[in-house]
């Protein structure tokens, strides 16, 4: 495996997030110039309308309603679990899995199409290389 520099900063923990070297990250989607039709990553046609070339960056907003969630009791070792993963549809557009954080992972506190927003931190873990991620989660708001 090649040798990598350590970047500077965080790096994008997904290629739709992204982080500008002015003012706050974002998520980003691709729409549709003929459908708005929204899709998340790198795509060149839209499989709504099957229209090529048409496709534009959209910078998604970050508060949105939680569309659905699922309480995560079994992971990965190292982990921690329960959490909270969850699709949320954000405002204006583009519907987003993640995390949900800032609630108690009990059915009983968590209402579906309750306001929430994107919130960004770094990752609790590095890579081998000693880089950092930033992420995103969702929260209530
Ligand atoms: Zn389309």
């Amino acid at each position: 495996m090649a040798e990598q520099a350590k970047a500077s900063g965080p790096l994008p923990v997904v290629p739709f997030l992204r982080i500008p070297a002015e003012g706050a990250p974002y998520l980003e989607a691709r729409c549709c110039g003929k459908c708005g039709a929204i899709f998340l990553g790198e795509r060149e046609n839209c499989s709504k309308c099957g229209a090529r070339g048409e496709l534009e960056p959209k910078r998604l907003a970050n508060e949105g309603t939680l569309y659905v969630y699922s309480i995560v009791h079994r992971s990965f070792p190292g982990i921690e679990t329960p959490y909270v993963s969850c699709i949320v549809d954000l405002e204006g557009g583009g519907t987003v899995k993640g995390n949900l954080i800032g609630i108690e992972p009990d059915p009983a506190k968590i209402r579906m199409g309750m306001p929430v927003r994107t919130v960004f931190k770094v990752a609790p873990r590095k890579d081998a290389e000693g880089n950092e991620y930033l992420t995103y989660y969702f929260e209530p708001r």
